[in-house]
């Protein structure tokens, strides 16, 4: 089904991007954000906009929401005005946003309840990825509604990978995230000891990067650094809630996570200096803290 009527719910960095990938793929599309005016561009390229989540789902057959943490999905998908009060049984809901793997498995059983499938589908790539449709996609469900939802994850994403039954979508953008943030802290280290050490931070970054230890991180957020540009592409208070989903997981299965347990103590420390909103590659400034004072 290449022609079904799609939903997009949640309109923030990343849902911007994939909506209009959607729709540039040419597929007819109706959006909800709790925050209408940034829908207003992708309405003026043709996107419909609905007055609720459940408007939403009334008009389509598969409806992807890509917001927060794990309460803003529950709230767009089983609550009060949620989407559940407005699908038709049949259609399938697909969850892009990072959550608890347990919730997901528990809003999918709500909303099969009403004869709704959901999929967990998680991406990485960060918002140039999702603006330019090469996301990584991680999707958890049965195959039959992956293989429905295919076609769209192709306007999206390059890597689409089903990876195993409802919540392993989740669990392998956990896998992801632990590998992020041990990238921005080698990453932090690196560029700290390459200042300290007074090289030159333009050339180290182009002599490094190409080679064994470059990385997704480096090269994106490695340049932002060097330019003071501390604009999320991901926000250190997203990345800290999905640092704290590993760190949860991790303890339930007696798995130690020591970097990844360093990073969300360093992340706190920046928060408590209200720097929240900053990208996570702001990393840097809790090391430049702990070196020189200076953040
Ligand atoms: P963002 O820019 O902060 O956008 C968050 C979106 O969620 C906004 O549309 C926001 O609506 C909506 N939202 C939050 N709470 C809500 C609620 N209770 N009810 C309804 N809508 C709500 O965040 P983002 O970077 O796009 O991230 C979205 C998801 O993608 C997160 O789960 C994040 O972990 C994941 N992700 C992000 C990246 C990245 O690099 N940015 C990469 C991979 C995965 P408003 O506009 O009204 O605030």
């Amino acid at each position: 089904m290449t022609n079904a009527a799609l939903g997009f719910i949640g309109l923030g960095i990343m849902g911007q991007g994939m909506a209009r990938n959607l729709l540039k793929h040419g597929h007819p599309i109706t959006v909800w954000n709790r925050t209408p005016a940034k829908a207003d561009a992708l309405v003026a390229e043709g996107a419909r906009w609905a007055e609720s989540p459940a408007a939403v789902a009334a008009g389509s057959d598969i409806i992807f929401t890509c917001v927060s943490d794990t309460p803003d999905v529950e709230a767009v998908l089983v609550g009060e005005h949620g989407v559940i009060h407005g699908a038709r049984p049949g259609s399938l809901v697909v969850d892009m946003s990072t959550i608890s793997p347990a919730a997901t498995r528990a809003i999918g059983a709500k909303l099969a309840e009403r004869g709704v499938a959901m999929l967990d589908a998680p991406v990485s790539g960060g918002s140039e990825g999702a603006a330019r449709g090469t996301l990584s996609i991680m999707v958890g469900g049965a195959a039959e509604h992956v293989e429905r939802a295919r076609p769209y994850f192709e306007a999206m994403g390059k890597t689409i990978t089903h990876v195993g039954s409802p919540g392993d979508g989740q669990m392998v953008k956990l896998v992801n995230q632990i590998l992020v943030v041990g990238n921005a802290l080698a990453m932090s280290e690196a560029l700290e000891f390459a200042r300290a050490g007074g090289l030159d931070l333009q050339k180290t970054l182009a002599a490094v990067s190409g080679g064994a230890a470059g990385s997704w991180m480096l090269s994106n957020r490695g340049p932002q650094i060097l330019a003071d540009d501390w604009r999320p592409g991901f926000t250190i208070d997203l990345q800290q809630k999905d640092v704290r989903l590993c760190l949860r997981e991790g303890d339930a299965l007696g798995v130690p996570l020591l970097a990844t347990s360093l990073v969300f103590n360093l992340y706190r420390v920046l928060q408590a200096d209200g720097l929240g909103h900053e990208g996570n590659h702001a990393l840097i400034k809790a090391l430049r803290k702990l070196g020189d004072g200076k953040g």
